[in-house]
Order: structure tokens, then C-alpha cells, then sequence
């Protein structure tokens, strides 16, 4: 049930009354959580001071995941295995005409999730998929139990380790399926079943499965041969493969993120290319070629026709996903090559309100774009390598 808050209700009583609104006091907060390359260590930036609000001690280096409440970040710690779970410190509660924030300190919880190897973290409306490929398991829980401080996890085991992903979507669970053949390969589709376990249907193929992704109500897994699209239908998922089409170079999508306030996928294709792909399109697929390789991309979930690619030679371009074009490029850093292995430090994009969040390892910098002008905007130093790299925010009224 929603609740007025006590503001909400003198700010309705007043309208009503055609008196003075009264001065409500609005907060923006920000927050750059940036992992390093070498050290099991979060930094918490706060990018419009460029103060360092914390330095949290995680067991090795990780892979940042957000969830799209904004109120837990997940590091993922693939070598150390273990996910661990930390309070962003900053949370929104929703009052329908408007939105309240709370700023807190952000904090590990003690939550951590042991296991072995663990890669993709899928979270699509609180509920969380944790998949550990030493295991070829799926661990399922919500960040409403994490929050509070529980461990416990549903379980679901494959035929076989692989590096797999699994979603909780439409109240049933989506799970990859290894490689009969050589488990060591990727995946070659996606099994639903239901939360209790029972498979539902036959597998949906998708060829060397790698990525996966959620925009507005759909949700994409990336295969060798196209993308499967995921939609909800009378309450369980509907999986559809939107095949590559003939005009696209040889080439496969292997990460992809999906848009905010447009649905949309952006995936890579090629070391210097990326591709647009909106489903509900008749020419669902749109590549953008790239000057030089691409090292890293991300979406604008507030500037939504926007997206962000930062390519080896240093330089950061802004994508207009209506256009389907590079609509402008930054240079920023120094070159990062894509030669060498894939894991070596290369910078990372985030976007924090109206800033563009990019990483500097070798430098030991985050560099800050401003995401309407798109010229540089400021560096914020950060101990050590700044690797990986999320942001939580926004703007709400301060409760009283
Ligand atoms: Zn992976």
C-alpha cells in the first residue's frame, strides 16, 4: 500500500487550499563505485566533490554489478569466488508524484555468496541470478533478502560447469544449457523452468550464448547466430531468435547492455563495431562502425537517445541510438591498446546524472565528461588502478 508522506500530504492540502506551495527541499546525490584492476578494493567516489567516501576491503579484484533500484551494488570477484554485496548508502522511495531520497553511508553487508568461479550477475526487478561456472549452477535470491543480511539461495544445478548465465523472468527461471559435446565451449541455449525447477518446453537454441541483457519489459541473450528476445506472456516467458540478417558482416554479438527510456540492445559486433538492435523494427539491426577497436560501452539512462563508446585510441564517442550514428568524440586518455590480453586495464564508462564517468587505470583517474555539452568536465583521483565502474543516483525530496 503507498503511504502519503507527511510532505506529499501538506504539498496536496496546500494545492488544494490554492495557498503557497511550500519550499520542499530537493537533494541530488551521486556515487562512482569503481573496483580495482590488481586489489580486492571498492572505492566510493562522490564525483560532483571529488571526495573519496570510502574505501571498502573486498577478497580480489571484481566486476561491478548495479540493480535497478539502485540500493545494492554486487562485486563479483570471478579468481577469489565470491560475490560480494555492498549498500549503495542511497535509496529512493517513490510517492507516485514524487520521489524521496535517502542518503546514507555506503557499506559492505555481510552477505557474500561463496563458490566457485563466479562470472554473470543478472538482476531484473529485485530478483537476483548468480551463476558460479566451476559449479554450472545458478544461485537465485532477491536484493530485498540480501538487504536483509540473508545468505540463502535457491539452487539450480546444470548438466555440467560452464561459463553460463541464468535470469529470473516472468516468474520462471531462464537457464543456459552447456555444450553436450565440450562443456567447455559456451552454452548452446536457454532452458526455462519454473522457479520450483520444472522445465518448461524445449530449449531455445542459441549457438556459443554469451551476454544478456533487459530493456523496458524485454530481456536479450546473445548467441552466435542473432539474439533470443525474451517477452512476457501470460505470465511466462516467451523466447523468440531475431537472427542476424544477411546484410550484417560475419560477426556475433558477445556483450550486450540494454537502453533506458528507449528499448533498444546495443551489442558489440566485430573488435570495431557496435550494432543497434530494437526488436519491434522491420530492419531490427543497425551497425556502427567505430575509427579504431572498441574497448567499452554503456547506455544514458537519463539522456536516453544517447549511448557511449570509448574506443582504443583513447577516445570517447557519443552515440545517437535514434540515429544510428557517432554524434560526436571526445579524446580523453592515452591510447589503450586492444592488442594484448583482454583482461589488461582499459578504461570503463558510467554515466552519474549529468556526468560521464571514464576510467583511467594506468593514470589512477576517473575522468568526468559533461554529458550535455560533451566536453571534458573534471578528474577525480583514485589510489591505485580504477577499473570497473558503476554509478547510483539521482534526484528526490529530503524527507523531513
Ligand atoms: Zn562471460
Amino acid at each position: 500500500m503507498q503511504t502519503l508522506c507527511h510532505r506529499a500530504l501538506a504539498s496536496l492540502l496546500l494545492t488544494a487550499a490554492a495557498g503557497p506551495v511550500l519550499a520542499e527541499e530537493e537533494r541530488t546525490a551521486w556515487r562512482l563505485f569503481v573496483s580495482d584492476h590488481q586489489d580486492g578494493i571498492v572505492s566510493v567516489l562522490d564525483p560532483q566533490s571529488g571526495e573519496t567516501l570510502a574505501r571498502l576491503p573486498i577478497g580480489g579484484p571484481a566486476s561491478l554489478y548495479r540493480t535497478e533500484s539502485g540500493k545494492t551494488v554486487h562485486a563479483v570477484q570471478g579468481a577469489a569466488g565470491r560475490v560480494t554485496a555492498i549498500a549503495s548508502g542511497i535509496a529512493f522511495d517513490d510517492h507516485g508524484e514524487h520521489r524521496d531520497i535517502e542518503v546514507g553511508e555506503a557499506r559492505l553487508l555481510d552477505v557474500t555468496f561463496e563458490g566457485d568461479s563466479p562470472s554473470h550477475f543478472v538482476e531484473h526487478h529485485g530478483d537476483i541470478a548468480l551463476f558460479f561456472d566451476g559449479e554450472g549452477a545458478a544461485r537465485i535470491t532477491t536484493e530485498a533478502a540480501i538487504l536483509d543480511g540473508s545468505v540463502a539461495t535457491e539452487d539450480h544445478a546444470t548438466d555440467a560447469p560452464h561459463h553460463g548465465a541464468a535470469a529470473v523472468f516472468a516468474s520462471h527461471l531462464l537457464v543456459s544449457a552447456p555444450d553436450p559435446a565440450d562443456p567447455d565451449e559456451l552454452p548452446i541455449g536457454i532452458g526455462v523452468l519454473t522457479l520450483a525447477g520444472e522445465p518448461v518446453g524445449d530449449l531455445h537454441e542459441c549457438p556459443e550464448l554469451h551476454g544478456e541483457a533487459s530493456s523496458g519489459n524485454l530481456m536479450a541473450f546473445a548467441c552466435a547466430t542473432g539474439l533470443l528476445v525474451v517477452r512476457s506472456q501470460d505470465g511466462a516467458p516467451q523466447v523468440e531468435h531475431l537472427a542476424y540478417p544477411d546484410g550484417l558482416p560475419d560477426g556475433a554479438v558477445t556483450t550486450v547492455i540494454g537502453g533506458r527510456g528507449l528499448q533498444y540492445f546495443l551489442g558489440n559486433y566485430g573488435p570495431d563495431a557496435v550494432v543497434l538492435v530494437d526488436p519491434s523494427a522491420e530492419e531490427a539491426f543497425r551497425l556502427i562502425e567505430l575509427p579504431t577497436r572498441r574497448v567499452h560501452f554503456a547506455v544514458d539512462p537519463i539522456r536516453a537517445k544517447y549511448a557511449y563508446v570509448f574506443t582504443e585510441d583513447g577516445t570517447l564517442h557519443r552515440l545517437d541510438v535514434l540515429a544510428g550514428e557517432v554524434a560526436g568524440s571526445l579524446p580523453l586518455t592515452e591510447p589503450y591498446s586492444m592488442d594484448g590480453e583482454w583482461s589488461d586495464p582499459r578504461p570503463r564508462v558510467a554515466v552519474a546524472g549529468d556526468q560521464i564517468a571514464v576510467t583511467d587505470p594506468l593514470r589512477g583517474l576517473v575522468h568526468l565528461v559533461d554529458a550535455e555539452s560533451f566536453e571534458t568536465a573534471g578528474e577525480v583521483a583514485v589510489e591505485g588502478m580504477p577499473f570497473n565502474v558503476v554509478a547510483i543516483g539521482g534526484t528526490g525530496f529530503v524527507p523531513e
